[in-house]
């Protein structure tokens, strides 16, 4: 028989979970597409107020504890303006 709890904390999903991490947009690279907005799976990104010197209206992290990183938002950056952190 295999305990319930024993699949739980072996399961990857719960240990991507349990992952803390933080990103880090380089406003001047990002050209606000929201991309990364859609893909994370966390929805911790948004898009600010605030335009770049380039005039786009460009993406903010929360800043959240939700933060997995797990680095989708940075895959899916056209622009390679997302840097993972993970700790
Ligand atoms: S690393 Fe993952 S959870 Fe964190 S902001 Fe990027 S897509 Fe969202
Ligand atoms: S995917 Fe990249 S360029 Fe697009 S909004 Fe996010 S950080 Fe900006």
């Amino acid at each position: 028989m295999v305990r319930k709890d024993y699949v739980y904390k072996n399961s990857w999903q719960v240990r991507l979970a349990e992952m803390k991490g933080k990103i880090s947009i380089a406003r001047e690279f990002c050209k606000g597409c929201e991309i990364c907005i859609s893909f994370c799976p966390q929805k911790i990104i948004s898009l600010s107020s605030a335009m770049n010197s380039n005039g786009y209206v460009t993406a903010v992290f929360s800043n959240s504890d939700d933060c997995t990183g797990c680095a989708v938002c940075a895959t899916v950056c056209p622009e390679a303006a997302i840097e993972v952190y993970r700790g």
